[in-house]
C-alpha cells in the first residue's frame, strides 16, 4: 500500500526554514519530543495583507525562538492576522495563545477543540484527581502504578501549552474560509480529537489534513478518563468517508511525515488496518481478558512507558468499537477490574 503513495518533495524544511508546497502555502517544521515523532508540520498561508498560520507547535523556549526566526524571515513585513488550529493537542494548539497575543490575532477553531483545550488548560492540578485514577484502577493498574499517576499530577497539557485564548472564532464543518482570495473548505473529522478541522482548497488541490490522515503512521485514537466509555474508533472510521470524495490527485499536507499524493489508497489502508486489528483482537477474546493483556495482540513489540499509556487508550478504543458492534462484552472480574470477552453471537458466527 505504501508504494501507492507519492511524496513530491525531495527534502524537508530545515529548522526555521519554509518550503513553498503550493502557491502561497509555506511548509515549516517544529521539533517534537513525543515518542516516535520527531517533528510537526505547520503551514503559513499567504493571506494578501497578512498571513494565516495553521497549527503552532508545542510551547517550549526553543520552538518560540524558531517561530521568531520564521516570522522575521518570511512575513515580508505583513502581520499574522489569524491562527487556525486543526485540533486542541499541544503540538497543534500549544503556541496559539502566544502567537495570538503577539499579533492581537484571533484563534480560529471548532467549538469542541477550543473548549477542550481551554478546559484542559484550566483544569490542572498538582495531584491527579480520583476520577482519573479510578479509570486506571478499573483497567487493572497496580496500586504502585496508580500512585505514580497520582503524584505525576494532572497538568501535562498545561505544561506543554501557552494559555489557550479565552475567546475563539468558531469554525464549522463545510464552512468555506477565504484565505488569500481562495476558498478553503472545512472538513471535520472525529476520533483522533473531538472535532478535528481539515482544510481543503479545491483551486489548489490541497488538503491540510492535520492528524486526521497521516501517510506513514496511523493517527492515535484513544479512550481517556474524561470519557471512559467513548467509542472514538467507530467515529474515526465513519469520518474516513468525509475525505473519500476529494480528487484522487489531492496533495495532502499532514501534520506528521511528508506531503503526499495517494489519498484514496491511504484511506483504504487505514480502514483495512483497523479492520485487521479489530478481527485479531476479537479472535483473542475467547476468555475474559483484561485490557493490559490485549496489548500484546495489538502491538507486536514491547512498549515504552509513554507508548504504553497511549497503547492502553488505543486498546480500549478497539474494545469499545467491538462492544458497539455487539462482538465483545465487558464484565468485572473478582478484583473489580474490567474484563472483555467475545459475545456468544460473535463466537457463533466465527
Ligand atoms: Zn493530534
Amino acid at each position: 500500500m505504501a508504494d501507492q503513495l507519492r511524496y513530491p518533495f525531495d527534502r524537508v524544511p530545515e529548522p526555521a526554514e519554509t518550503i513553498e508546497v503550493a502557491p502561497g502555502v509555506l511548509w515549516l517544521r517544529m521539533p517534537l519530543e513525543l515518542t516516535g515523532l520527531s517533528h510537526i508540520n505547520l503551514w503559513l498561508l499567504d493571506d494578501g495583507d497578512g498571513w494565516t498560520i495553521v497549527d503552532t507547535g508545542m510551547n517550549t523556549d526553543g520552538i518560540r525562538d524558531l517561530w521568531g526566526k520564521v516570522l522575521d524571515r518570511y512575513l515580508g513585513g505583513r502581520p499574522v492576522t489569524r491562527v487556525i488550529c486543526t485540533h486542541f493537542h499541544p503540538d497543534h494548539m500549544g503556541l496559539a495563545g502566544w502567537l495570538c497575543d503577539r499579533w492581537r490575532a484571533p484563534l480560529w477553531a471548532t467549538r469542541r477543540e477550543w473548549l477542550f483545550g481551554r478546559m484542559l488548560y484550566l483544569d490542572a492540578a498538582e495531584v491527579a484527581p480520583e476520577f482519573f485514577l479510578d479509570h486506571f484502577r478499573r483497567l487493572g493498574f497496580k496500586p504502585d502504578a496508580v500512585e505514580k499517576l497520582r503524584t505525576g499530577g494532572y497538568n501535562h497539557y498545561r505544561q506543554s501549552v501557552w494559555e489557550i485564548p479565552g475567546a475563539h472564532r468558531r469554525v464549522v464543518d463545510a464552512e468555506v474560509i477565504e484565505i488569500g482570495g481562495r476558498g478553503w473548505r472545512v472538513i471535520v473529522g472525529h476520533g483522533h480529537a473531538p472535532e478535528h478541522a481539515c482544510l481543503y482548497c479545491g483551486e489548489l488541490g490541497v488538503l491540510i489534513s492535520g492528524d486526521q490522515v497521516l501517510p506513514k503512521i496511523t493517527p492515535h485514537i484513544g479512550v481517556y478518563p474524561s470519557e471512559p466509555d467513548a467509542n472514538p474508533l467507530e467515529e474515526y472510521l465513519d469520518s474516513l468517508a468525509h475525505y473519500r470524495h476529494l480528487p484522487a490527485d489531492t496533495l495532502v499536507l499532514p501534520a506528521h511525515n511528508e506531503p503526499f499524493h495517494g489519498l484514496p489508497a491511504r484511506l483504504d489502508y487505514l480502514q483495512t488496518h483497523h479492520d485487521e486489528r479489530l478481527a485479531a483482537l476479537e479472535a483473542a477474546l475467547g476468555e475474559p481478558t483484561r485490557v493490559l493483556s490485549t496489548l500484546k495482540v495489538l502491538f507486536r513489540r514491547r512498549l515504552k512507558p509513554f507508548e504504553a499509556f497511549l497503547g492502553v487508550g488505543e486498546a480500549l478504543a478497539h474494545l469499545h468499537c467491538l462492544i458497539g458492534r455487539g462482538r465483545v462484552e465487558r464484565g468485572l472480574d473478582a478484583d473489580g477490574v474490567y474484563v472483555y470477552r467475545r459475545t456468544q453471537a460473535a463466537a457463533d458466527a466465527a
